[in-house]
């Protein structure tokens, strides 16, 4: 093939099957990505090569090229990557690809081979989810920041009209944190709110939102929870920050917290008010002695 001096430099991948799905091109990125060379996988089929390819998919896909002369692209966003290479770049563990197939028609405008160009698109889905999480998180606790949290509990809220689901909120406080900052420093400060929302993510089930409400103060939303079972895990989460040391430069800054929960019920109508029992709840625990956990249906 006299293109194969362009082909075998360029920065994408290209393989060419025939009709039977066997390899009749295999350019240099895909020997530098696979490990695989050109002459030991050429008149293979491809599949036995990579048994990770959701076959069913593909096989649909190569059918519609052959038939009907189609292209088809497989974006990064919906399937990742087509052929799995290793690639570590900020949480991914293999390269993120953009894929299109086409179809190679002969003289007489028949398809006998189709070929795929694979693009590696990892550092932009990178980027991509960084900017996303910039967008919805918090900076220094890495929980959800307080826009996320309205539109989310929004969402919980209409699931919950819609299929009768239990919903439950904790929104908790850390005591006396002035106090922390004043003897210990603003540094320490900042460590105990990571320390502390850390603690809270471990409690929490995977369901589960967390955020930082305001400066020390964070909700958790709890889908398909009752306010009891709610009660259990602020218990748990109000312990579990008790006891946690905090060490920071050679001190140990311990804190506690206070916590208010409620639960979506018929006449709690609307979410603004769900965080509103919520928040009277943690100002009565405040007024109550602090380090304790009071419900909405206790007020
Ligand atoms: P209470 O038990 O009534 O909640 O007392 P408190 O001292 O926790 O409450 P207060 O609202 O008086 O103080 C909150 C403090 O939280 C004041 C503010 O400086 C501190 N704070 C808010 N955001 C941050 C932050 O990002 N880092 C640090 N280090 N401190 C913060
Ligand atoms: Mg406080
Ligand atoms: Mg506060």
């Amino acid at each position: 093939m006299i293109y194969r001096q362009v082909f075998d430099v360029i920065n994408i991948g290209l393989v060419i099957l025939d009709e039977e799905l066997r390899v009749c091109y295999w350019n240099r990125w895909m020997t530098m990505h696979s490990g695989i060379e050109s002459k030991d996988i050429i008149g293979s089929p491809l599949l036995g090569f990579f048994p990770d390819i959701d076959t069913k998919y593909f096989n649909r896909s190569v059918r519609s090229v052959f038939k009907f002369g189609s292209f088809v692209f497989m974006s990064q966003k919906l399937h990742k990557y087509l052929f799995k290479f290793e690639k570590k770049v900020s949480g991914f563990q293999h390269m993120q690809q953009s894929v299109t197939i086409g179809p190679i028609k002969d003289k007489d405008n028949t398809v006998e081979h189709l070929f795929i160009i694979i693009q590696d698109v990892t550092e932009m889905a990178a980027y991509e989810r960084k900017l996303h999480d910039l967008n919805i998180k918090d900076g220094l606790t890495g929980a959800y920041n307080r826009r996320y949290l309205e539109t989310r509990l929004k969402d919980e809220f209409d699931r919950h009209k819609r299929y009768c689901h239990a919903l439950s909120i904790i929104m908790f406080d850390i005591d006396h944190f002035k106090a922390i900052n004043d003897t210990y420093g603003h540094q320490c400060g900042d460590f105990v709110l990571k320390e502390v929302s850390t603690t809270a993510l471990d409690t929490l089930r995977v369901n589960d939102t967390l955020a930082r409400y305001g400066g020390e103060e964070f909700c958790c939303i709890l889908p398909e929870t009752t306010i009891s079972s709610a009660m259990m895990v602020a218990e748990r989460l109000r312990k579990n920050v008790e006891s946690q040391e905090n060490r920071f430069a050679n001190t140990s800054a311990k804190v506690t917290i206070s916590l208010g929960v409620s639960e979506l019920c018929e006449i709690t109508d609307t979410h603004e008010k769900l965080l509103k029992k919520a928040d009277d709840a943690l100002y009565k625990a405040k007024r109550e002695g602090r380090n304790r956990v009071v419900s909405m249906s206790l007020i």
